[in-house]
């Protein structure tokens, strides 16, 4: 199988991260945040929401069905994400210590969106992405998937990568290195298996030990090439933000996950989501795919 590597050069880790990623990780029981606009109505968004107006400029079909498919979902458009870089600002070697880092290096304006773990599994969310066809990286745990690994199949065809979010989501410093390194090797073989890929990321649930020699060994010993954190962590309506300022910067890695109604007090995946887009799409950034700003080993 075809192994990943990232420059050692690029470590984006920052000491004060550790604290902050286990209070916003994914499963942990962080606060929400109410200072989105009020939630739209449960239920499908297509179906108990008006019909876009008629537009009256004389705009050609294929813009006016790009602002439809926005439509359709209550959304306005995010601008679109420009070509990826030709020089990917993360390169990838195929051997030594795996980086650790929660946001690239761009000065374009965009951000990339995570989703963790795979827990809900919303048909919705599936035509969603297929209108929007917005990008994500998905950081999937084997036993949250194993009872349905066919959800995911059509989102990562439409160029979605899949990741590795271990076997069974334990906080990896509590675990000795022999753990670990099970957990980080037995979800490789899952999802390299189930999905024809070798997951080249990985992300410990709650970020819990990424700055750790074991863990670092572990990932090294099972096949993904970068440890992969995140700046900003999605609730309901609003994100957390580490940055003081609450803004998003050019290349933020944004925190969400795949749940539903139960963990949203229920609000529903698509409309957690579409109220992620909104806040992306306030701030004037674009939303581009993480695998594109990385460069495979020679
Ligand atoms: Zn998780």
């Amino acid at each position: 199988m075809e192994r990943y590597g990232w420059n050692r050069t690029r470590t984006y880790a920052a000491g004060a991260l550790a604290l902050t990623a286990l209070v916003a990780g994914c499963g942990s029981a962080a606060p929400e945040v109410p200072s989105g606009p009020p939630a739209t109505g449960a239920g499908s968004p297509a179906a108990s929401r008006p019909p876009a107006p008629t537009r009256t400029d004389p705009a050609t079909p294929a813009a006016d069905a790009a602002v439809a498919v926005w439509t359709k979902w209550n959304l306005k458009p995010l601008p679109p994400a420009p070509a990826p870089p030709a020089d990917k600002p993360l390169k990838l070697t195929a051997t030594g210590a795996v980086p650790v880092f929660s946001e690239v290096p761009t000065t374009d304006k965009v951000v990339f969106v995570t989703l963790d773990d795979g827990a809900e599994k919303d048909p919705k969310f599936v035509e969603m992405l297929t209108d929007l066809k917005v990008p994500v990286s998905m950081f999937l745990t084997r036993d949250i998937v194993k009872n349905d690994y066919g959800y995911f199949k059509p989102l990562k065809a439409l160029g979605n990568h899949i990741h590795n979010h271990t076997t069974d989501h334990p906080a990896m410093s509590t675990k000795p290195a022999e753990v670990q390194k099970s957990e980080v090797c037995d979800a490789q073989a899952a999802l390299t298996q189930q999905y024809g890929v070798a997951p080249m990321l990985f992300r410990p649930p709650y970020g819990d030990g990424a700055h750790t020699p074991a863990l670092n060994t572990a990932v090294q010993q099972c096949g993904p090439r970068a440890i992969v954190l995140w700046r900003e962590s999605m609730q309901i309506h609003d994100m957390q933000y580490q940055a003081a300022d609450k803004k998003l910067k050019p290349g933020d890695i944004i925190l969400a996950h795949f749940r539903g109604p139960k963990d949203l007090k229920g609000e529903t995946m698509t409309q957690m989501f579409g109220e992620l887009l909104s806040r992306i799409q306030e701030q004037g950034f674009a939303v581009a795919r993480l695998e594109d700003y990385i460069k495979p080993p020679a």
